[in-house]
């Protein structure tokens, strides 16, 4: 089969890595892609495109005669790429632009909790200030003001500053107000084509900027799979309690949920509880779970795009662990530095998430916030983070920071769900 894979960070260049080692993909199209993708084996071209533009993907797709388009990101969905693809006969993995709204409304996303009851915080959409403070005050601190619409990971205050929660509701708009949730986070994909759904590995990200969570939210900094501290049974309960009762809401709304379901998850005293719901892979979650997936990956999902996922066989995993770590840009989180040559990328295992091609001498340059992905694989998870801890610190880029503390904790058995 021949792929189209939309997108250009380090989502998709784990991605493109994956559908290029299954032997069923002949052939991958990336759009825009980057220059990591542009050097995996088996990708044919990149090509320029507005992601985001249902015509211009569909057109593409037909163009390049592809049996599959793969969506990475978020604003493509939300813009009814898969649909206008799909109008042309052609499959998408990604939701339809009704369904995405489980990522791309905060306020659709409560929504479809409650009629599902699913497990989550209490939550109040507020549009003004008044109703905002009544919110915050009635939940406390930590406050936890969400904007409702896309934000790129990073449209979350949680703060005890009730001044910033409100000034940050202000500047969005119409925010979801919430109840604090107390526990570590576990990120769990599931693949479905709306009626089966099969869970990968649960991984962990780490939002903050810096090392032992201090700082703002960032797109994600780091991730690890799988995950040692988690209790026995925890991918079951959740697929019961939480993405079944979801998938069945989707479809008795007449919009079902086919593509990537991503639950975040906080592991409270109370159980497990969704923090959010998103509509494609996670980044950079996806780098450590795809390098343990072992089934190939492009017959996986082309199954979730054409309904035939009930009859695909059970995944296999590879042994022991993965882990990322990200390279970002000076100032990141905030607007970044671009344009700083970088050494040290061309290894295996160096996944770019935002990077350019100096046209002039074909140099790599840093172009966005998250720059590169130290991502490694070993037998044990400290092995994995000691690999891409070596990666990372092959890497020279002006002013770059990244966090030494991903998956730390785990390795140490240092993680612990409230009783
Ligand atoms: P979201 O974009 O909804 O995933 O939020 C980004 C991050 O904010 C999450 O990964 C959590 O670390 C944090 N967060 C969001 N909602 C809550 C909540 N109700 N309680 C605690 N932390 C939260």
């Amino acid at each position: 089969m021949r792929v189209l894979l939309l997108g250009g960070g380090g989502r998709e260049h784990a991605l493109a890595v994956g559908l290029c080692a299954d032997p069923s993909v002949e052939g991958l199209i990336a759009a825009p892609g980057n220059p990591g993708i542009a050097g995996v084996a088996g990708v044919a071209e990149l090509r320029a495109v507005d992601v985001a533009d249902p015509a211009a993907v569909a057109a593409l797709a037909v163009e390049t005669g592809v049996d599959l388009v793969v969506i990475g990101p978020e604003a493509p969905l939300v813009a009814g790429v898969a649909d206008a693809v799909r109008a042309k006969g052609i499959a998408a993995f990604g939701p339809s632009a009704e369904a995405a709204r489980l990522e791309g409304s905060k306020t659709f996303a409560k929504d479809v909790m409650t009629a599902a009851g699913v497990p989550t915080a209490r939550a109040y959409t507020c549009a003004d200030e008044a109703s905002t403070a009544a919110a915050l005050d009635e939940f406390g601190p930590p406050y936890v003001v969400k904007n409702d619409r896309l934000a790129a990971g990073k449209g979350v205050v949680v703060t005890d500053d009730r001044a910033a929660a409100l000034a940050h509701a202000a500047e969005c708009g119409r925010v979801v107000v919430e109840e604090y949730l107390a526990g570590p986070e576990v990120s769990l994909f599931v693949v479905t084509d709306g009626e089966a759904a099969v869970p990968l590995l649960p991984a962990q990200d780490f939002k903050r900027v810096g090392d032992g969570d201090a700082g703002p939210n960032t797109g994600g900094m780091g991730a690890y799979a799988p995950l040692p501290w988690t209790p026995s049974g925890l991918v079951d309960e959740v697929m019961a309690d939480v993405v079944h009762p979801t998938l069945a809401e989707m479809r008795r709304r007449g919009t079902p949920f086919a593509g990537l379901l991503y639950v975040g998850l906080a592991m409270t005293a109370a159980g497990p509880r969704v923090i959010e719901f998103n509509a494609r892979f996670g980044d950079p979650e996806t780098q450590v779970v795809l390098a343990l997936l072992e089934t190939p990956l492009g017959g996986l999902l082309h199954a979730a795009a054409t309904g035939t996922l009930a009859d695909h066989p059970p995944l296999r995993w590879r042994d022991g662990a993965a882990v990322t770590v990200v390279v970002a840009a000076d100032n990141y989180p905030g607007t970044p530095r671009t344009g700083d040559v970088i050494t040290g990328a061309d290894r295996p295992g160096m996944i770019h998430a935002g990077t350019a091609r100096r046209p002039a001498d074909g140099a790599l340059l840093s172009a966005g916030g998250r720059v590169l992905c130290g991502t490694a694989t070993g037998p044990t998870l400290a092995a994995a983070r000691d690999a891409a801890y070596a990666l990372v610190g092959g890497i020279g880029l002006a002013g770059s920071h990244h966090r030494t503390d991903i998956a730390a904790a785990a390795v140490d058995g240092r993680i612990t769900i409230p009783r």
